[in-house]
């Protein structure tokens, strides 16, 4: 098979296979987890020790970065993680073609100082719109970020309060207290692109950069499929009826713990009453208007996500590879 890095992503055996998910932010890891090792501290202790095992470190959610050359890494040995601070948590995010890699938490208040000799400390986001990492390294971080996130703000059991414990290599936490066992969470989130003909609705934020549209999103909530969630918040952002929903692509999103679900939704109604709350601005785009947007050429210079964003390439599909309905 023919492996064209750009489109290629990795099976949990570390096979890559070209899919839509696999060109987006966040989303292509080609990271083996072994996670029938991690029951095995002997075996984590192990794969530690190794002279080219390496770790992310993560001050409270921000990655440390050092300069390697004229580019910048987010890896360091282990030796040099450790040494950099007081070590909070650490996990085995996984193997590299052949190669443990492991994120390493430290608190957050750390980060102004190791910014004064000489590291970097910048958040994921800007990294990613910014492209200070090669797109390989994106995603083993964020999953780095999300982990070592979710560790720092579960240090206590949801179930009786008391202090709880990591374990599993990383990832699970264990009270001792009451015997509860909680596990890192990825809260599923439908973003979809509402689809009438030759168009296509669209609203901005607020909180947007000024003149930028994207698709419309939503936490799924419990009980809900993901084409309930799509047509739910379809109807409570903008007032329309969803008929067919069509999965396209998901990506990591480690802000901070979502995994983003992507969907082509067939809208069934055209009038939109748009929920001022949530949305500033929507309306219906044409197909050659939301080209010219992703070309950077839109006359009212009207602009949509980066490529970075699962939005992206969902509006590309559209345009593009002419998905529809
Ligand atoms: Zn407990």
């Amino acid at each position: 098979m023919a492996r064209n890095m750009s489109d290629d992503t990795a099976s949990p055996s570390g096979e890559i296979f070209p899919e839509r998910s696999a060109r987006i932010g966040f989303s292509r890891n080609r990271l083996v987890r072994h996670s029938e090792r991690r029951e095995k501290a002997s075996d984590i202790a192990a794969m530690m020790a190794l002279p080219e095992a390496r770790s992310f470190v993560i001050a409270g959610d921000v990655p440390i970065l050092r300069r390697d050359g004229e580019a910048f890494t987010p890896r360091f040995t282990m030796a040099e993680a450790g040494a950099l601070a007081p070590v909070a948590e650490t996990a085995l995010l996984g193997t590299l073609d052949g190669t443990p890699l492991f994120a390493t938490l430290i608190a957050a208040g750390e980060a102004e100082r190791l910014k004064e000799s000489g590291l970097f400390a910048i958040d994921l986001r800007s990294i990613a719109v910014q492209g200070l990492l090669p797109q390989d390294e994106l995603g083993p971080l964020g999953e780095g970020k999300a982990l070592m996130d979710w560790h720092r703000r579960h240090g206590f059991c949801a179930n009786c309060g008391a202090r709880t414990a990591s374990a599993s290599g990383g990832w699970r936490r264990d009270c001792a207290a009451c015997g509860a066992q909680h596990f890192p969470r990825t809260d599923p989130v439908v973003i979809m692109l509402s689809v009438r003909g030759e168009r296509c609705l669209l609203g901005r934020q607020a909180r947007f950069a000024p003149g930028m549209y994207s698709c419309l999103a939503g936490f799924v909530e419990p009980g809900e499929t993901v084409e309930d969630a799509v047509r739910r918040e379809t109807m409570e952002e903008a007032g329309i009826r969803t008929g067919r929903v069509r999965y396209l692509a998901s990506q990591p999103w480690p802000f901070p713990s979502s995994l983003m679900i992507g969907c082509l939704a067939e809208a069934l109604d055209e009038d939109l009453v748009v929920d001022a709350i949530e949305l500033e601005h929507a309306r219906w785009f044409t197909r050659a208007e939301v080209g010219a947007m992703l070309r950077g050429e839109h006359p009212d210079g009207l602009t949509a996500p980066l490529p970075f964003a699962i939005a992206h390439h969902i509006l590309k599909a559209f345009v593009e590879e002419g998905e529809g309905f």
